[in-house]
């Protein structure tokens, strides 16, 4: 295997954000496609790995911590794995470049605004971390600024030589987080610039941003993937789908376009929020969001003989619940399109359904974050 140097980057090892950086590109796709096949052989085979066509600066947002080094001077990066010991970074080779600016010109503007880093041991200071979110078709930036106590001072003047150097800010929201936690935004929020969200575009479908809304960190492979759902669906317009695990129901905003009606289930309410303002915003009104355990829901769907013909499922790492997946079979969906971060608990699932009735049909595994170990995979099996 060539394992030539890809990237030189002067924090590689030491702040634990790459795996496979001293791996090559194509190198690294087969590799990840290799460890896919090898755990779904037995159910199927999968097509052409998709990967990025430039593998760098992909994530959109971008979180800095801020502290300050031995000698005093400030820094802003990443924490070192499992600790609260920041490693400075300068320029990330997996981070939106402009994001990263931002943090730079923020670090250098502390200094004549003689605002202090907050110390958490001392629980001294002010500025605990910077989040940046950028949008990948519209172009908008919001930067949040988390605070150690509610009062900045100076704060419009801040936001004014911040903007003076990145126009491109579109909203500058204050967070506050008062607490002794690892956990980087608090509760309160203070809008200082802007509307206090951004928006974005995936697959034709607006989306509003919010400080602490999930959005897809990789929004060029997001969209990808999503389109591989869709072809894998197949949906031509008369069908009744569900999107298990839909977060801010993204997919299933995408599909419901193309479908007759669209229910979404998800256990978070705060996504289930931005979820219901998602679909207002793009006036879909055949579409409804469930705030629910994805298995208790099923389970009723089943116990109710409901009609459903796809099923787009997007669990978390730790995969599908036997509960669901028993629930899924009662169904019978004609299409299921597993969409994984984790191919193992995919493997997991799929030797259920397989047993069950359901076949694997066509699999892709989808680079969403290059240099990383992590994979994401998309399956879909038919009844
Ligand atoms: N499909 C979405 C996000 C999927 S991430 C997208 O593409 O953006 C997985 C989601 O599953 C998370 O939003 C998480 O809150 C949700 N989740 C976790 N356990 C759940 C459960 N038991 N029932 C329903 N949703 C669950």
């Amino acid at each position: 295997m060539s394992q030539k140097i890809a990237f030189e980057c002067p924090v590689y090892k030491k702040c634990g954000g790459c795996q496979l950086l001293h791996m090559d590109y194509q190198v690294q796709l087969n590799h990840k496609k290799g460890q896919v096949a090898k755990l779904l052989k037995p159910y199927g085979k999968l097509e052409k790995m998709i990967g990025m066509e430039q593998p760098m600066h992909y994530r959109y947002k971008v979180h800095a911590a801020f502290g300050r080094d031995r000698k005093g001077n400030i820094i802003s990066g990443t924490y070192k794995e499992g600790t609260h010991q920041i490693v400075p970074v300068e320029n990330c080779l997996l981070e939106n470049e402009k994001a990263d600016a931002i943090i730079q010109t923020i670090r250098k503007l502390l200094k004549s605004f003689k605002i202090k880093t907050y110390d958490e041991d001392t629980g001294y200071g002010l500025l605990r971390h910077v989040l940046v979110r950028v949008g990948y078709q519209t172009g908008q930036i919001m930067v949040v600024l988390v605070l150690g106590s509610p009062i900045m001072p100076s704060k419009n003047n801040f936001v004014k030589a911040l903007r003076m150097e990145h126009p491109e800010i579109t909203t500058v929201v204050v967070n506050v987080n008062d607490k002794k936690t690892s956990m980087v935004l608090g509760e309160k929020e203070q809008v200082i610039y802007g509307p206090g969200y951004i928006e974005d575009e995936l697959c034709g479908m607006i989306f509003k941003i919010s400080p602490r809304s999930f959005y897809q960190v990789n929004p060029c492979m997001a969209q990808e993937l999503y389109q591989k759902a869709m072809e894998y669906a197949g949906i031509s317009g008369r069908e009744t789908v569900l999107d298990a695990y839909c977060g801010t129901g993204t997919i299933g905003m995408v599909a419901a376009g193309k479908s007759q009606k669209v229910i979404g289930v998800e256990l978070s309410k705060d996504a289930v929020k931005d979820a219901i303002a998602g679909a207002k915003k793009n006036k879909l009104s055949n579409i409804r969001f469930y705030q629910a355990d994805a298995g208790d829901f099923m389970e009723a769907m089943a116990e109710n003989k409901e009609r459903v013909d796809v099923v787009f499922m997007d669990p978390p790492r730790s995969g599908s619940s036997e509960k669901f997946l028993s629930a899924l079979v009662r169904l019978k969906p004609k299409r299921v399109v597993y969409i994984s971060c984790n191919p193992e608990t995919l493997a997991r699932d799929l030797n259920f359904l397989c047993k069950k009735g359901y076949q694997m049909k066509k699999g892709a595994a989808v680079d969403m974050f290059p240099f990383t170990d992590d994979i994401e995979a998309v399956v879909l099996l038919e009844n």
